[in-house]
């Protein structure tokens, strides 16, 4: 029976299940309630234990629906508005049987609805409402055929009027409850969507709309520690525009701004998707590129040189670096090395 059962249940469980347990443990509770009543003489012994195996099942049988998806069938998966009506129905029927203590019983119908207000529309809480009404209404009557002399027929109508003015109360509520929760989830949306972008815009670098100095120093010091975790190796260029100064100089700055946008898209254009690429300051570009060995990223220093010679007023010298069993700063001196000895042997080339 167990290996039936955990076959049938999937892996990730429906997380509303724990609500429906939930539910489920007041309604045992509810149980509980009736045994004592038995224990006290208050109502059949037969009463208490047929409720309380019938509270049982509609639990288990809920349970069970979450726990293998089949709730998912329905329009509403959370089956608040089935559990809530099951719960009212089976309440209506010990109240039948367990007359001595209906009044009692009645505030279990506040608790029901109680639950109902979390989890549905107004609508659904004022039909359910309805049927709450109904029910009770049905049991005072046939407890009234049954037998008219144990009857108290006033209390019972007085107990029907405050159900009648209390229920209805619960529908209000819910549609406020609602209301409160709908713009809740609203204020969290736009504010999550505020901090993805303000994270975003902390990560770029103003003029050229590339990664800044912060993200990829972040970024290095994370691929540099999942490669050595992984014994793989991440390789870094660092990328120089060459004669900056002159480029200002003759065409000014604004002009050397539109030279370093320039510089900053044909050189991301040259990369993989898992690659970083961003200006890490002044004139001066970073590519870190993950997974990837001296080899590989030479390629790519090659690749990234010749697209901005080829495609810009400028040309640019590019330092390559692989991490090895060191730190970041480590990278950076080494990359910036092979850069000095690339501005010394010329310019315009990848060392
Ligand atoms: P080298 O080939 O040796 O790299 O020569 P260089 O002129 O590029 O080197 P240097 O480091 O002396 O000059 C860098 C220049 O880049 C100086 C600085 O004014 C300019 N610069 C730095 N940031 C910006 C910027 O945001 N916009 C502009 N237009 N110029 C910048
Ligand atoms: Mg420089
Ligand atoms: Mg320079």
């Amino acid at each position: 029976m167990s290996a039936v059962l955990s076959d049938l249940l999937p892996r990730e469980p429906d997380p509303r299940a724990g609500a429906a347990l939930m539910a489920g443990g007041t309604a045992l509770l509810a149980c509980l309630a009736l045994l004592v009543c038995a224990f006290l003489g208050l109502l059949p012994w037969q009463v208490a234990i047929q409720g309380t195996a019938g509270v049982a099942t509609l639990v288990l049988l809920f349970y069970l629906m979450m726990r293998t998806g089949l709730n998912r069938r329905f329009r509403d998966p959370s089956l608040a508005t089935e559990q809530t009506a099951a719960a009212i129905l089976f309440l209506a029927y010990v109240m039948y049987h367990a007359a001595p203590v209906r009044e009692a019983l009645t505030l279990f119908f506040l608790l029901v609805m109680l639950f109902a207000v979390q989890r549905l529309s107004a609508a659904r809480l004022a039909a359910l409402s309805v049927l709450a009404l109904l029910a009770y209404g049905t049991v005072l009557h046939l407890s009234y055929l049954r037998d008219q002399s144990a009857m108290d027929v006033k209390g019972a109508l007085t107990q029907f009027a405050v159900l009648m003015i209390a229920l209805p109360w619960f529908a209000a509520m819910g549609g406020y409850v609602n209301r409160l929760r709908a713009r809740l989830s609203e204020t969290n949306r736009s504010l999550e969507q505020a901090f993805g972008r303000m994270q975003e815009l902390a990560a770029r670098d103003e003029l050229t709309g590339a990664y800044n100095r912060r993200f990829l120093m972040e970024t290095m010091t994370r691929e540099q520690a999942r490669a050595a975790r992984l014994g793989a190796s991440c390789a870094v260029c660092l990328i120089d525009v060459d004669h900056f100064k002159t480029v200002n100089d003759t065409l000014g700055h604004p002009a050397g701004d539109e030279v370093l946008k320039r510089v900053a898209a044909v050189a991301a254009r040259g990369l993989r998707a898992a690659d970083v690429f961003g200006r890490f300051g002044g004139e001066e570009f970073l590519a870190v590129l993950p997974d990837t060995d001296r080899a590989g990223a030479l390629l790519v220093a090659e690749r990234i040189r010749a697209a901005v010679a080829a495609e810009t007023q400028v040309t640019v010298t590019i330092g390559v670096a692989q991490s090895a069993k060191d730190d970041v700063a480590a990278v950076l001196a080494r990359a910036d090395q092979a850069l000095y000895r690339g501005k010394a042997a010329g310019r315009n080339r990848v060392v």
